[in-house]
């Protein structure tokens, strides 16, 4: 059991192709797993937007043809060693030399090539994986592919996989007509056990049937998903699966998130001298053309401006909050009522509200680092990542209790002392305004807020424990049939 050998796919990681955490968890994960002793790999698809400095880093390792049904695809796989873990890259122009990572009219047959090809690719470049770890809808249908197509050749028939749900909500449901046309799947897999979902293919669902165990990202969404709500027309198969379901709560890479270190901040500080973070809160308001004013409480925004985030609820208290002493910065992208709500709100306060409808990397750090506080109202969140980063660089949450952010977040109590936050249970706007008010009143308690902002600097949320779970996880998978 040692000396395990996994590949590790995704349809994003950091630094190559990102639209939210889960690229972030690709980009480090691995490679904490890769520093306990695991030959990990990861693959992902070969998008147009990777970075030229990386593209030309690569090396192509050979090309082979891909059947998706009748279309005979080629797949060039190229390979590149980045911080010490290989990451293989799969290349067909036609799927992926596109603007955007998803949404396309074909995104089904899309990632059945990405599917086929990393499985077909493993024998191509002899690397015979102990599992294969999948990671969202993207890839959850390679498990039921490698259970249909592949099972049976002597490479494949000790492989087992582990299925990481990072956002149950985003399941790639598509006509069941692909079933012929793109899975090529026998008819003995479309039932209510297994790939069908409402009379249609459901990739999320197939990675949750058909997977050798599986995993989300922190223990209590683990729990939360078991229910209706939260599991989104899948808590059925999910309870189904229950004894092979676990959680384990993500890290963040502690080395490219160091805020003693980041080139991209104004200033750079610890949990030794906090000086540097309120030069940060000083230059960030500067940069933004608000006030700079070191009394007013900095509240940070970063998010995909969507329903799950919580927005509504800002939406019916947003000027209870705003005339409170505190500025806004929200940085998002998204649905265009929140984008509206947020620009609509710069307009009428300028001195209170600094909406950034963008997604930029650089200015996400310096709101990380320059702000006293971080707002994540979210209805579910799996796990988050968010709260963390803010908390690596001194910024204390603000959060609803539900998924990650109730497994990292502690509210702050002020008889014991303890806690790393403020956190509000039920999901409604005046148990967020009252949270928000409770933390503006703690933050001109300076003794007390110092103490807390030098207590998150000082946490440890990086990968090294939750690799050891994932680890486990892999040798688990082993044990099944
Ligand atoms: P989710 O995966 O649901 O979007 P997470 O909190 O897990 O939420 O991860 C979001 C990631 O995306 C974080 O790294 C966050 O900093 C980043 N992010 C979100 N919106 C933006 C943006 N507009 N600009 C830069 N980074 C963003």
């Amino acid at each position: 059991m040692d000396n395990l050998k996994i590949l590790f796919a995704s349809s994003e990681v950091v630094p190559f192709a990102k639209t939210g955490g889960l690229a972030d968890v690709a980009g480090s994960l691995p490679k904490a797993i890769k520093k306990l002793g695991v030959d990990i790999r990861v693959v992902m698809p070969k998008y147009k937007s990777i970075p030229e400095s990386f593209v030309n880093k690569m090396k192509m390792v050979g090309s082979f043809y891909v059947n998706v049904i009748w279309r005979r695809q080629i797949c060039c796989v190229y390979e590149l060693l980045y911080e010490g873990v290989v990451y293989y890259f799969i290349e067909n122009e036609y799927y992926f030399a596109r603007d955007g990572l998803y949404g396309h009219f074909d995104q089904a047959e899309q990632f059945a090539f990405f599917n086929r090809a990393f499985i077909e690719m493993l024998q191509f470049i002899d690397f015979k994986a102990d599992v294969i770890h999948l990671n969202d809808w993207q890839t959850g249908i390679g498990s039921l592919l490698l259970e249909s197509d592949y099972m049976d050749l002597e490479f494949y028939k000790d492989m087992k996989t582990v299925f990481t749900i990072h956002n149950i909500k985003y399941q790639g449901v598509f006509p069941k007509e692909i079933m012929d046309d793109v899975l090529g799947l026998s008819w003995e897999y479309f039932h209510l056990n297994g790939v069908e979902y409402n009379d249609q293919v459901n990739y999320m669902k197939a990675g949750i049937a058909y997977s050798s165990i599986i995993n989300t990202v922190s223990s209590t969404y683990a729990d939360e998903i078991k229910n209706d709500f939260f599991g989104e027309g899948l808590s059925g198969i999910i309870n189904n699966r229950a004894q092979d379901v676990y959680g384990i709560v993500n890290g963040i890479d502690y080395d490219e998130n160091n805020p003693a270190t980041d080139k991209r901040l104004f200033a750079n500080f610890s949990s030794r001298n906090i000086s540097g973070k309120y030069e940060n809160k000083k230059k960030l308001q500067e940069y933004l053309g608000l006030p700079i004013r070191e009394d007013t409480a900095v509240i940070g925004i970063i998010s995909r401006l969507v329903d799950q985030k919580g927005f509504d609820l800002l939406d019916f208290v947003l000027m209870e909050i705003l005339n409170m002493n505190v500025q806004l910065v929200i940085l998002g992208t998204g649905e265009y009522r929140y984008e509206n709500m947020f620009k609509w709100a710069a307009e009428v306060y300028p001195d209170k509200v600094s909406a950034n409808i963008k997604y930029d990397e650089t200015l996400a750090q310096r709101i990380y680092a320059g702000s006293d506080m971080f707002l994540m109202p979210s209805l579910f969140e799996p796990c988050g990542l968010s709260q963390l980063f803010s908390m690596r660089y001194g910024t204390i949450p603000i959060v609803r209790e539900t998924g990650g952010l109730n497994d990292t977040v502690r509210p702050y109590n002020e008889t014991t002392g303890e806690g790393n936050g403020f956190t509000f249970k039920n999901y409604n706007a005046h148990d967020m305004l009252y949270t928000i008010r409770r933390a503006v009143e703690f933050y001109h308690n300076k003794p007390i807020w110092d103490m807390l902002v030098k207590r998150v600097l000082k946490q440890d949320f990086k990968w090294e424990k939750s690799a050891e779970q994932y680890i486990d996880l892999y040798k688990k998978s082993l044990l099944k049939e």
